[in-house]
């Protein structure tokens, strides 16, 4: 049967690991939208286009050769069958992808996309900042991931660690924080918990409490 799972939130709460396994665990596919705006975004930087000219922008992602997969378990994401999964989570794309996400056009050709894969897919967990209120509004179960921002930095500066990106919980505080700016005042859909979505703060949980948690909202 299907089942579309909207899963939102800002970025170091663990949504994507906990929105990955919540969708092998429901036997569902999975589909991370920021992972589609870290492409186009690469895009643009490959192109040298200015970050502060949205018109050369929509015009360097309109044709978008990306390729993503939707297997909870095996990550794919290709721009022109270049596999770019390591590289779009590099600092120069995560500096720049709020600009590019910040482009109206840029935004509807990738919402038109996010439909079509979760309408082809009928059983998945879609996971962004958007998905809830703009992307999929009639989905099943709407989850808002939360977390204070210093849990959700040392979260980040962890995982940089752990990838060999350095330590520096002082600087990733402050990139946390000033993407929770851009993200919520922006004026296309700017990030905010759906008025119908389950809100739930994942500081003092465990990765195996927020899918435990998760679990339980999803399957009422
Ligand atoms: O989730 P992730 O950190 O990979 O997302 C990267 C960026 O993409 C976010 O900071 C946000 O600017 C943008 N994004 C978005 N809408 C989504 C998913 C991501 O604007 N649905």
């Amino acid at each position: 049967s299907t089942l579309v799972v909207a899963m939102d939130g800002p970025s170091g709460t663990g949504k994507s690991s906990v929105s990955r396994r919540l969708a092998a665990r429901l036997g569902a596919r999975y589909l991370d939208t920021g992972a589609m705006y870290r492409v186009a975004t690469l895009r643009v930087l490959r192109a040298g286009v200015e970050l502060t000219d949205p018109a050369a922008i929509a015009e360097t992602v309109a044709a978008l050769p990306l390729s993503i997969g939707t297997d909870p378990s095996h990550e794919v994401i290709e721009l022109d069958g270049e596999d770019v999964s390591q590289e779009i989570r590099g600092d120069a794309v995560t500096k720049a992808v709020s600009a590019v996400s910040a482009v109206a056009q840029v935004r509807e050709q990738l919402v038109a996309l996010q439909r079509e894969i979760a309408a082809m897919a009928g059983r998945i967990v879609v996971e962004g900042r958007d998905i809830g209120t703009v992307v999929l509004t009639g989905a099943d179960a709407k989850i808002y991931l939360t977390a204070s921002a210093e849990a959700r930095a040392q979260r980040r500066n962890a995982q940089n660690i752990r990838e060999g990106r350095g330590d520096d919980y002082a600087a990733v505080l402050a990139d946390v924080q000033r993407r929770d700016t851009l993200d919520s005042t922006r004026t296309v859909s700017p990030l905010r918990p759906a008025a119908d979505a389950v809100l739930v703060d994942t500081s003092d949980l465990t990765m195996a409490q927020t899918i435990e948690e998760l679990y339980r909202v999803v399957a009422q």
